[in-house]
């Protein structure tokens, strides 16, 4: 019964490896069809055609140089979603971010003097001028920011925080986790839902380092609740000679209350509050790359940059030109919601989003004539922790009929993945992040696997 397998040479010397080894070189292709016939020879499949295992082999190699991070469409809901990388930039910032990684930039060069210069220097002057700060300064992301800044003014040191402050966000920044990290001693102060001045007054001893406010992202404590606004605690740390941290988490640039969107609180409010050091994202609302601004006074930002960690914690010259361009849309605030993404989905008039479903539903019965489809209201979310309990109308086509996980794995499996959720017994594809551009290339998606 069993005919040996074609030889390794054998398979090399066919039209259809001479196209592999173009496409994937040697070293991959021999590789993959090594490991193929090894394969087939422990589960004793002997009589192969040469051209199946030629076949396997095109799919092992295209899947080994396929790209695994790829765009999908994000019909979710959630507009700053996380798992799926935040904040959409501006084209020209993700431009600026490649021609800098593509090319030597001036990144710690001053071009005018022809000696070195500082990486900050690009950027720190704009988030002054956004936020009114005295100085800035910017590394890897938010969480890298409230590290740095605890390790700097309060390594070893106590630092009260509420305990309706001690905040989970997603994957594992867990406030308590990053204080005992950054080599900070957590000092828990009043209770879940009402902490009030004294408690901060009675926690201050000779081994405080400062006082910290944590922004509640993602949750609300509503009720019989009380907690201490910046104004009055930046008052408590400053009576005992502290200073006052405040992480804001998302921050918003802009006063988002101008488009209708509920109010998120502004660094420059923190700072004019009294806040003596400031730390936000730069890819949830502020709409940018990843990023954690950190802005306050020029002795904090001074002794902050001295700190070694910054040197680990510190952004690279393509995040560094997206976040500048970025950065100046917000000179034109009047603007701002045409040309910064984040801003311009958030809103999206809702209409506008349901013309887009209805447009999708149809293509969409198409592409599954066997399955219910309907456009019907939704809500989305802001997302990244910003503004939990505030939901944005909007539109979705919905999917129903059975096998709802297994249509969820056709639509992610589709050459730019789509995906939604499922809830009441139905797919729903929130409409809202897809824009005219995106829907053209998610029409015509569907139009080639229908
Ligand atoms: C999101 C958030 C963080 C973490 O920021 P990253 O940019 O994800 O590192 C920290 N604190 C608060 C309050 C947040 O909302």
């Amino acid at each position: 019964m069993t005919s040996p397998l074609p030889s390794l040479d054998f398979l090399l010397r066919t039209p259809t490896a001479a196209v592999l080894l173009a496409r994937f070189g040697r070293t991959a292709t021999i590789a993959a069809l090594r490991g193929i016939l090894a394969d087939r020879r422990e589960a004793r499949r002997f009589n192969a055609p040469a051209e199946d295992i030629l076949d396997e082999a095109a799919d092992v190699l295209a899947a080994s140089f396929g790209r695994s991070q790829k765009p999908v469409f994000n019909l979710t809901g959630t507009v700053l979603h996380t798992n799926l990388g935040r904040s959409p930039m501006p084209p020209e910032a993700a431009e600026a971010a490649a021609e800098a990684m593509r090319s030597p930039t001036n990144l710690e060069f001053d071009l005018r003097t022809g000696r070195r210069g500082e990486r900050d220097d690009h950027i720190a002057p704009l988030i002054c001028r956004l936020t009114g700060a005295e100085a800035a300064t910017v590394v890897n992301n938010n969480a890298a920011a409230v590290m740095l800044v605890l390790n700097t003014l309060a390594l070893g040191k106590k630092v009260p925080v509420s305990r309706g402050e001690l905040i989970e966000i997603g994957g594992a920044f867990r406030v308590p986790d990053i204080m005992s990290r950054a080599g900070a001693i957590l000092h828990e102060v009043g209770t879940t839902n009402r902490t009030h001045p004294r408690d901060y007054v009675q926690a201050i001893g000779p081994d405080t380092a400062a006082l910290m406010r944590v922004h509640q992202a993602n949750y609300a404590i509503e009720g019989f609740t009380a907690s201490v606004p910046t104004d009055a605690l930046a008052r408590i740390a400053h009576d005992a000679g502290l200073p006052l941290i405040e992480d804001l988490g998302s921050g918003s640039l802009v006063d988002l209350a101008r488009w209708d969107l509920p109010h998120e609180p502004t660094p420059s409010e923190a700072l004019a509050a009294g806040a003596d050091v400031v730390t936000f994202s730069g890819d949830k609302l502020l709409g940018g790359p990843q990023a954690g601004l950190i802005v306050g006074n020029k002795t904090v930002i001074a002794r902050i940059n001295a700190n070694p960690l910054k040197r680990a914690l510190r952004l690279d010259k393509g995040r560094i030109a997206a976040l500048e361009v970025v950065l100046r849309l917000y000179l034109d605030p009047d603007r701002l919601a045409a040309t910064l993404p984040a801003l311009r989905l958030l809103t999206r008039p809702a209409a506008d989003i349901e013309a887009t479903a209805q447009r999708m539903a149809a293509l969409l019965q198409r592409a599954f004539p066997d399955r219910p489809v309907a456009v019907e209201p939704c809500r989305s979310q802001i997302g990244s922790g910003a503004l939990p309990v505030d939901l944005l109308p909007s539109a979705a086509v919905t999917l129903g009929g059975g096998a709802l996980e297994s249509l969820a794995a056709t639509l992610r499996s589709m050459p730019r993945p789509v995906v939604g959720r499922i809830a009441r017994d139905r797919i729903w594809l929130d409409c809202r992040c897809l824009e005219p551009r995106e829907e053209a290339d998610f029409a015509a998606q569907l139009h080639a696997a229908s």
